[in-house]
């Protein structure tokens, strides 16, 4: 009267999940091989941006748009199509070249 059944589960090793894609890794390591440079790949890219000094932007935020200028004189954003500031400072204008001057 043996009430014994076969366990069916039976502690069955599961492949390791790859930490860095997810999907099941068939290798020793339990990672994928590309998986594991890409991840060294990332943490020495994520040690550079840390290690890299803060403040060397080559461009100056300082909100100008292309269509427009700063005063040399009084700091304020001009359009570049305007000649005069409101301050009197006039604009160097030398996109076009002077065709019919000297009337
Ligand atoms: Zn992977
Ligand atoms: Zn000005």
């Amino acid at each position: 009267m043996s009430s014994k059944k076969p366990q069916p589960l039976i502690p069955r090793r599961t492949h390791e999940r790859c930490p860095v894609c997810g999907e099941i890794s068939y290798s020793l390591a339990g990672v994928h091989p590309q998986c594991a440079v890409r991840q060294a790949d990332a943490k020495r890219l994520k040690r550079i941006k840390r290690d890299k000094p803060e403040g060397k932007k080559a461009k100056p935020s300082t909100g100008v748009k292309p269509w427009q200028r700063i005063c040399p004189k009084c700091k304020a954003l001009q359009h570049v199509r305007k000649k005069v500031c409101v301050c009197g400072h006039t604009f160097a204008v030398r996109a076009n070249p002077p065709a019919g001057e000297g009337d």
